[in-house]
């Protein structure tokens, strides 16, 4: 399968933007720098981001057994995917495909790149319907969206199921893992040397706690590495972004205490949930939330706002009536919770 053939034509031709740290790279030397009309006081970000981002790429490498070559990182998975669209989707011509109920961003960012949407409903496990997905493709399908474990019903999506689409499509899959490390599936990451077409995009918002810096990452082929890279803002990860990350990333495990506790609160909560009468369903969640079904989600929406908790309500999501979704939240905060359920079904 060759990656240039999904690549648009004036992405291959355009000459990528050559900062002044792309023409000049040897950091380790001493040198007097006056290529990149930086002020040159040292107030400890006065010169410009790597616009590589080597110390962290390097770091991730280690932590996910990688090649550093492998990854590229975005202000947020919301621009990784966008600069997916951007380099292999032609404009009022190609579509993708995703497979509602699950993250919005993919629709929004298809109707931003003037994207046709073709949308495939998971079924009532919330697991793809492949035979569907694979009729709906044709020659100008570029992009299949899988959000494992997906967000909002919070499972997994099939090993099968993916594995099926990614031998049967020879346009790129996406695979959004924000919430891998919540799980106990195994990440994508791995299978990227056996498949060309295969996307892996992970985030620094959820498991790693860190949504205030945006951070993105987004695990491929270096040959769509390379295509990527010669597109994205020169210095799309400022300073400041790079040396938190790096930080956490140093000191990051699986076996993370918050990622514990946030785990332990979910058992809680959801033996919880089931003594409240109104809560008629609680999806199996492979993530840092889980998805309820109510009696009524507008009005329990609007009595826990009432109550001072904002929750999601997902109810006009298709298969999500009277769909409400929680994230676990500190002990404290889901006992306010349960608490404010439970004066809700005695009032
Ligand atoms: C929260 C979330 C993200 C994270 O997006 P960022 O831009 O990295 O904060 C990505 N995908 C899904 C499905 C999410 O729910």
């Amino acid at each position: 399968m060759d990656i240039q053939k999904l690549v648009r034509e004036n992405i291959k031709t355009m000459k990528p933007y050559s900062s002044a740290r792309d023409e000049f790279k040897d950091f380790d030397k001493k040198m007097i720098f006056l290529d990149a009309n930086e002020n040159p006081f040292e107030n400890g970000v006065n010169r410009y981001p790597d616009p590589k981002q080597q110390k962290v790429k390097t770091e991730f490498a280690k932590l996910r057994n990688v090649n550093p070559d492998t990854i590229l990182l975005g202000n947020g998975s919301d621009e990784v995917l966008d600069l997916v669209f951007r380099a292999f989707c032609e404009p009022n011509k190609d579509n993708i495909i995703t497979l509602p109920p699950t993250y919005g961003m993919y629709a929004v960012l298809a109707d931003l790149n003037a994207i046709e949407n073709r949308e495939v409903l998971l079924n009532q496990d919330f697991q793809p319907n492949v035979s569907e997905i694979l009729k709906k493709i044709d020659e100008k399908t570029k992009i299949i969206f899988f959000c494992s474990p997906n967000n909002p019903t919070g499972n997994c999506i099939t090993k099968e199921s993916i594995l099926e689409v990614l031998t049967n499509f020879n346009g790129l899959v996406i695979i959004d893992e924000a919430y891998i490390d919540f799980s106990n599936d195994e990440t994508w990451i791995n299978s990227i040397g056996k498949f060309p077409n295969l996307i892996v995009t992970q985030t620094l918002s959820k498991a790693y706690g860190m949504a205030g810096i945006r951070m993105g990452i987004l695990y491929a082929n270096e040959a769509i590495i390379q295509i990527l890279d010669r597109i994205k803002p020169p210095y799309n990860i400022s300073d400041l972004t790079q040396n938190v990350a790096l930080k956490k990333i140093m000191k990051f495990n699986s076996i993370d205490d918050d990622l514990f506790s946030i785990l332990s609160n979910k058992s809680t909560l959801i033996k919880e949930l089931l003594e409240v009468k109104f809560v008629e369903r609680i999806y199996p969640s492979d993530a840092n939330f889980i998805l309820i079904k109510v009696d009524d989600a507008d009005l329990r929406y609007k009595q826990l706002i009432e109550n001072g908790i904002v929750v999601r309500n997902r109810s006009n999501q298709p298969l999500c009536e009277n769909c409400i979704r929680i994230t676990i939240g500190t002990e404290r905060e889901n006992y306010e919770l349960i608490e404010t359920f439970k004066g809700l079904q005695n009032g």
